[in-house]
């Protein structure tokens, strides 16, 4: 088994890109990184405006940084977005954009961070609301910077060139940020269509539709490991009887066409998962039958495929079954299960196919010989 790494930040990331595939888990960790840098960076800067002597920004970088971080850690609690949560976010950071270019901080350089948020909004909210976001951001500089009335707000002395250029900075930033999004998002989606087929690929058999056998060694694994004091475990193999004579005689299209439907017929006996094992053979694995229902299951099943119409020119197909089954003990072993079903399977085809067999001394041979 994979060992879990030590480091804390290596189980976060690792815990981080196995939810990922949510989006809306991953939008959830851009807002707390977003916010922890934000507080981070407004914190460190309180330090600086105190060793400067400007008190005022000192205090308005504490009270935000103070605000930023507290919204993080009730973030970090709450553990997802809901309505409430982004408004609270789009209030603090318009609260944000606004006190910087008003107040312009430092030299008007504290203006300068707001580009911050032209960059990480479409990221951080999506496409549609980011860009709503950035546009809003450069309707209001535009309207702080070249209306009368917005000017009369603005307290930092920018000079012309300033006022010229940063709108267009904002502008471009806010164009990289969506393209940066547009990108991500199809390359997202684009994993996420390669990431199902792959999986599509790796559990199910291409011809049938079952479950394949790489699904089951996964699923044996997870047999055992959930099963428990009181639980009862039925393995059961079915075998098309002269499949390779079918062949012969019909060819292989019309083989495949009876595959499907024999596989289509087995799955749809009861409420269990049947995989294709191998070429013709199928198996399944079935908890807390009692010994008598699961005996009769397989019956059922045998008699099923007996009656399934196939269309060879009134000839019949049928299947031998093997089983066996267990009631949970300290020394369950689901692989030596699936050997007694497998040789239950032999028998059958022995004592002359068509049957249910069980060597397991916990059930005896089924079908009437
Ligand atoms: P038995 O009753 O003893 O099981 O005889 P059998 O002929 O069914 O068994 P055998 O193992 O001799 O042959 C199995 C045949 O199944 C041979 C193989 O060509 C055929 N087979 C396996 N997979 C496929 C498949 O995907 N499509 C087709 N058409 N045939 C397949
Ligand atoms: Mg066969
Ligand atoms: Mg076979």
């Amino acid at each position: 088994m994979k060992e879990k790494p030590n480091c804390f930040f290596m189980r976060k990331i690792e815990e981080y890109t196995k939810k990922i595939e949510s989006e809306e888990y991953r939008r959830y960790h851009t807002i707390l990184v977003v916010f922890y840098c934000l507080s981070a960076v407004s914190l460190f800067m309180c330090i600086m405006n105190i060793v400067t002597e400007k008190y005022e920004l000192a205090v308005a970088t504490l009270a935000f940084g103070t605000v930023t971080l507290i919204y993080c850690i009730v973030l970090g609690i709450i553990k997802k977005l809901n309505l409430l949560s982004y408004v609270v976010t789009s209030i603090i950071l318009e609260t944000f954009f606004l006190y910087l270019v008003v107040h312009g901080g430092t030299e008007g350089f504290s203006a300068i961070w707001v580009v911050i948020l032209a960059i990480s909004g479409c990221i951080t909210f999506g496409l549609k609301l980011g860009s709503i976001y950035n546009l809003a951001a450069i309707l209001q500089l535009v309207f702080l910077f070249f209306f009368p009335i917005g000017q009369r707000l603005v307290q930092a002395d920018y000079t012309h060139s300033f006022l010229m250029r940063f709108p267009i900075l904002y502008t471009t930033a806010s164009v990289i940020g969506f393209f940066l999004e547009v990108s991500r998002s199809c390359s997202y989606k684009h994993m996420l269509g390669l990431k199902n087929k792959f999986e599509t690929a790796m559990n199910y058999d291409i011809l049938t539709g079952l479950h394949n056998r790489t699904w089951f060694n996964t699923y044996v694994e997870k047999v055992e490991s959930d099963i428990s004091r009181g639980d009862t475990v039925g393995v059961l193999i079915a075998d098309i009887d002269d499949f390779k004579k079918i062949n012969d005689t019909y060819g292989h299209i019309k083989g495949d066409e009876i595959l499907k439907i024999i596989a289509q017929a087995l799955d749809n006996t009861g409420e269990f998962t049947m995989c294709r094992w191998g070429g013709e053979e199928f198996i399944t694995i079935v908890k807390n039958y009692t010994k008598k229902d699961f005996s009769d299951l397989a019956e059922r099943m045998r008699e099923k495929v007996n009656k399934t119409e196939v269309n060879i020119g009134g000839n019949k197909i049928s299947i031998s079954i093997g089983i066996s089954w267990v009631e949970w003990s300290e020394d369950f072993s689901l692989a030596k299960q699936i050997h007694l079903a497998d040789d239950g399977l032999i028998m059958a085809k022995r004592l002359g196919k068509n049957l249910v067999c069980s060597l397991d001394s916990n059930i005896a041979v089924v079908s009437e010989l």
